[in-house]
């Protein structure tokens, strides 16, 4: 294997690797990266320095895997969830289309914030009395309702904090 200086660590330890067990921040959550899909990668301090015509290649790649987690995910949690109650009802409680969690086990692809969302509910059922509560809706506010909307109309604006560094092994989300 070729050798090179690693830009992080200077040691002489960044080459290319391929093989099963990598994983990579995707989005939002780490996947696999494929066993035959090789990465610069230093074995000193495990920094992947991934240039953009590689990166390029491996979206796709990680797009999927992404898909495939997430789905999974979502699979096991639709399933608590149609232990308590029909899903049609989850459906009308989550404003979702008639039929949507039912496709969800097959092979549409959730978006992020509705596998978070499902894991939690699926955690806690109970909650589904708080969304009857929500939607049901009337004059009353809750009491961390109110705090919420005494807090964004009392509060300064406030500046974005700066983005101070970005490792490299944290660096590659990449736009399809
Ligand atoms: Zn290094």
């Amino acid at each position: 294997m070729k050798l090179i200086d690693c830009a992080v660590c200077g040691e002489k330890t960044l080459g290319l690797r391929a093989g099963p067990g990598r994983t990579i921040l995707h989005r939002n959550t780490m996947v696999p990266v494929p066993g035959d899909f090789a990465l610069p990668e230093c074995s000193n301090c495990g920094s992947r320095p991934i240039p953009w015509k590689l990166a390029k290649q491996l979206a796709p790649h990680l797009d999927e895997a992404w898909a495939v987690l997430m789905r999974a995910r979502v699979s096991a949690d639709i399933e608590a969830l149609g232990q308590v109650r029909p899903l049609y009802e989850w459906e009308r409680l989550l404003n979702l289309s008639a039929g949507y969690l039912s496709k969800l086990k097959g092979e549409k692809t959730p978006s992020a914030p509705l596998v978070a969302l499902l894991r939690l509910l699926a955690n806690q059922t109970d909650r589904a009395q708080e969304l009857e509560a929500l939607w049901a809706g009337g004059p009353t506010v809750t009491h961390s309702e109110a705090r919420i909307i005494l807090s964004a109309v009392q509060a300064p604006v406030r500046k974005p904090a700066p983005v101070l560094s970005v490792s490299f092994r944290d660096s590659v989300r990449v736009a399809a």
